[in-house]
């Protein structure tokens, strides 16, 4: 069985549902959104669930409810494209044709990537706030700590928001001062760069709070390996290629990321990209060899630091441009590379990061270092933005 529409996207997440939005705004009649799951998550909110100042209802809305009405959703999970017959594969075994294709299915985990991952989080010692079912997990653990080590890891190569590894950790610290036991807690930070972030400005606002937390950095490290029996934590320095054995008595680990295996496998990322992204113009967002494909979000092979800031000004460009195409005009709408990482360091305020693909700042508001800590931020993050992803991005309107 064959079905064919105008435009098909592949996932319905962020990126899938508001560019369908944005398009059927703009006009186009026959959309169709391919999107195996019933719920659609915020995932930002992750990391404040995880730091005990979100609640899980937040965060997830059904499936059917964020799709644009008149936009067909396909509840399938693409497994092939051919773009070379203009058809994608669907695991129920039908294909759906296209004239434009959207591809944005977002990353995948790779929990086996280290040894021991996999049973560490599902351990009663273990947790990972990029799983939405064990944020809640993480602040339980969190927030009934009176003593001990805890130990929050990122790994190296493509990651979603690539702060977001250290949100839960800073929460923490701050409710533990509050309740008076931070003193008690060791808490180690592993980070696979040579500094917290990567911009001079915005690290400076964190390794001062990570100074007033006294938190361990281990920069230029990572996670490989972990004995969930024993609790044991193998930390590789690459620097100096050392490694030590972190006994721990909470692990919040980050998995290590790429694009989904079934797009590797596909002729859509560029030659001997073992990450698997989506080989596009990183300014049009169209593919690089196939005029009808586009993509946008996480699984796009964009040079920004992956987050859903970026993926917004994403959505303009992409859209603006398909219907360029359509037109047979030229693309005139152009990504210029921006992302975002809002930090919670505290459970008041945020370090608000805005900068480019080449990690310079690129504040929304010219001169204005929206990267201070400050409360503002705070709000922005927690109370402003879930309102406006619900209510605006998801419906093609901001
Ligand atoms: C813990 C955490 C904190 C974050 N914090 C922030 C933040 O503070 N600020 C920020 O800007 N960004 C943040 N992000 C990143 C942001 O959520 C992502 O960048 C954004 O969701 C990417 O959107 P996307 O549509 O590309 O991918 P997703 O939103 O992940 O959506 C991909 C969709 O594709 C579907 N899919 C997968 N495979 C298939 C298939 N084969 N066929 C069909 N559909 C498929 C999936 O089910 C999913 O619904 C955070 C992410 C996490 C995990």
């Amino acid at each position: 069985m064959a079905r064919h529409h105008e435009v098909v996207i592949i996932g319905g997440g962020n990126a899938g549902v508001s560019l369908a939005a944005r398009l059927k705004r703009y006009g186009i009649k026959d959309i169709a959104l391919i999107e195996p799951k019933e719920h659609h998550l915020y995932q930002p909110l992750f990391s404040h669930i995880a730091g005990g100042r979100a609640l899980v209802k937040e965060a997830v809305r059904s499936q059917e409810s964020v799709t644009p009405k008149g936009v067909a959703w396909i509840k399938d999970r693409a497994m092939d494209v051919d773009a070379k017959s203009n058809s994608v594969a669907l695991a129920s075994g039908s294909t759906v044709t296209y004239e434009h294709l959207v591809v944005c299915p977002g990353l995948q985990y790779h929990w086996d990537a280290v040894p021991g991952l996999a049973a560490s989080v599902h351990s009663p010692y273990g947790a990972s706030h990029y799983e939405f079912e064990l944020a809640p997990k993480l602040w339980t653990l969190l927030s009934s700590m009176t003593s001990g080590t805890v130990i929050f890891t990122m790994p190296p190569g493509p990651v979603k928001c690539a702060g977001a590894s250290q949100k839960p950790m800073y929460l923490a610290c701050d409710y533990w001062r509050e309740q008076g036991v931070l003193e008690s807690i060791r808490v180690v930070m592993v980070q696979p760069y040579p500094t917290v972030f990567g911009i001079p400005e915005v690290d400076r606002e964190l390794d001062r709070n990570i100074a007033e937390y006294g938190i361990e950095l281990r920069t230029n490290s990572e996670l490989v390996a972990v004995d969930a029996a024993d609790r044991v934590a193998t930390i590789r320095n690459n620097k100096d290629n050392s490694s030590e054995e972190l006994r721990y008595d909470v692990l919040n680990a980050v998995p290590p990321q790429s694009a989904p295996d079934w797009l590797k496998t596909t002729d859509l990322p560029a030659p001997g990209d073992h990450h698997g992204f989506v080989e596009v113009d990183t300014r049009t967002l169209r593919h690089s060899r196939y005029p009808n494909v586009w993509s946008l979000g996480d699984a796009a092979g964009t040079a920004n630091s992956k987050a859903g800031g970026a993926l917004r000004k994403q959505t303009k460009v992409l859209a603006k441009n398909l219907l360029s195409a359509r037109k047979g005009e030229a693309l005139s709408a152009k990504y210029n590379g921006y992302s975002v990482c809002p930090f919670t360091v505290s459970r008041r305020t945020v370090v608000f990061a805005e900068f480019d693909a080449n990690y310079q700042p690129m504040p929304t508001i010219p001169k204005v270092p929206t990267w201070k800590e400050s409360r503002l931020s705070w709000w922005v993050d927690r109370d402003m933005f879930p309102q406006v992803y619900w209510h605006l991005i998801l419906k093609g309107r901001a």
